[in-house]
Parts: structure tokens; sequence; C-alpha cells
């Protein structure tokens, strides 16, 4: 396990149009389902929604209750998951091993996310994307992940200063810092690795729980398991204590 420490400047937040906001913005901005300021990703979702007109097609909102202690940060919606269901994590093979790991841990209250009218809840829990609009490919270009950013630091400033985050894969960790205000270069990935942050949270590292991180054992449920055990245990020894 790393653990590691470092200060960064005050928080800044990126706005939808790519551009430092003032301080008086810094939480954010609160999620939007009519958001096109990615031309490129407004483009193919446009494209879908004539070819696959049954499917969500739009930004997809983060789910779970916005004070939720633990926070979970993906990359961006499936084509057929959760840019069909609308839900993230929802529908295609990577929610397949998320959902069934915060189920063994407690903070799902079903193993299988079937679609986003499903009676499934999260128990102090919240999924999020880096990205909220689905790229092609699953390739998000660098700027349209500090455009959505800004979105990413309004969950990130509604979670709770004892709270923990896991960032699924780097350009989620990268995303974490950014909204942060933080350096990336003070905090590299490392599936497992622990970063304490300066405001009192803790930022946990995971592989993507992909197709392709699963298929070639990359990442395995154990790994996974792992991850989030640690979490719960953090969370729980947090609540205990009163620790911030
Ligand atoms: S990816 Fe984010 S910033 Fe870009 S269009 Fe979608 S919601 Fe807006």
């Amino acid at each position: 396990m790393t653990v590691s420490s470092a200060s960064g400047p005050g928080p800044v937040t990126i706005t939808a149009n790519g551009h430092a906001a003032s301080p008086a913005s810094a939480q954010g901005l609160p999620f939007d389902a009519g958001c096109s300021a990615c031309p490129r990703l407004a483009g193919f979702l446009a494209q879908q929604r004539g070819a696959l007109p049954a499917y969500y097609n739009a930004p997809v909102p983060a789910f779970g209750a916005a004070d939720a202690r633990l926070l979970v940060v993906g990359l961006a919606p499936g084509l057929h998951g959760a840019n069909r269901t609308g839900r993230p994590f929802t529908g295609d093979h990577a929610g397949i091993l998320l959902y069934q790991t915060l189920f063994d841990q407690g903070f799902a209250s079903a193993p299988v996310s079937e679609h986003a009218a499903d009676t499934l809840r999260l128990i102090g829990a919240r999924i999020s994307n880096a990205v909220r609009c689905v790229p092609p490919e699953n390739k998000p270009e660098p700027a349209e992940v500090r455009r959505c950013n800004a979105y990413l630091a309004h969950d990130l400033a509604a979670h709770p200063a004892d709270g923990v985050v896991i960032a699924l894969g780097t350009i989620a960790h990268q995303a974490v810092l950014d909204a942060l205000g933080l350096r990336r270069s003070a905090y590299s990935f490392g599936h497992g690795a622990h970063h304490a942050l300066p405001d009192g949270r803790l930022l946990i590292d995971s592989y993507h729980c992909s197709r392709y991180n699963t298929s070639t054992r990359r990442l395995t449920p154990e790994m996974f398991a792992a991850v989030f055990a640690a979490a719960r245990a953090l969370l729980d020894t947090r609540r205990d204590t009163g620790a911030a």
C-alpha cells in the first residue's frame, strides 16, 4: 500500500467552457442534462439518437446521494451501458464487478444494477464519472475531461470531509486532483495506492473494472474487493473516531 500526502493550491474550478472559474463559483457546476459544451461528444450523441433511439443518449448524472461518504469516480459512460440506461456502470460489462463489489461491502442494496428504474439503492455511496457523455471508443479527449471537470468538482464539493474517493483508472484519478486544485505530480496513480489529501479526504486508486482489465486479469475480483474493503474499513474507522 502506498500512502502519499502533499499540499496543493486551493480549489480551482474549471468551467464547462474549459476556463478557470472565479473563487465565487468554486463549487463547480450542478449537473446539466442539456450540456453540449463538447462539440465532438455532442455530435456523437446526436448520431446515437438517430442510430439508437431507445437509448438514453444524453449526459449521464451521478448516482447516489450527493453527501455519500464513498465517492466512486469512473471514466465515462459506455455506449451500450450507461449511455443506454442513464445510470453509471449499468447495462454493460464494467458494472457487473462494480455493483457486486459494492453490494459485498454493504454499499448497495442489490448485487446487480439492471436499469435506472430498478429498486437498487446505493448505501453511503455515490458513483460519478470524469466525463458525463459517452465518448467514441470509450476515449475522451483531454479537453473534454477538462471541460467536464466542473461537474465532478460539484460532486466533490458535496462530498464529506471524512469521506473516501475511489478513482477507477488514471484519467479518473487525475480528474479528481484537477477538480480539487491539486498538483497531479504530487499524487502518482497506482492500483491500491492511498493518497491523503490536504482537506482530510482519502483518495484510493484502482484499475478500472473494464472488460479489458478484467478479462486480461490486470484487475481480478480479489484485487477490486480489497480496494473497496479498505474503503469500508477506513470509513468505519473514521466514523468511530470522528476523524475528518
Ligand atoms: S462531456 Fe461534460 S462538459 Fe462535455 S458536453 Fe458532456 S456534460 Fe458537457
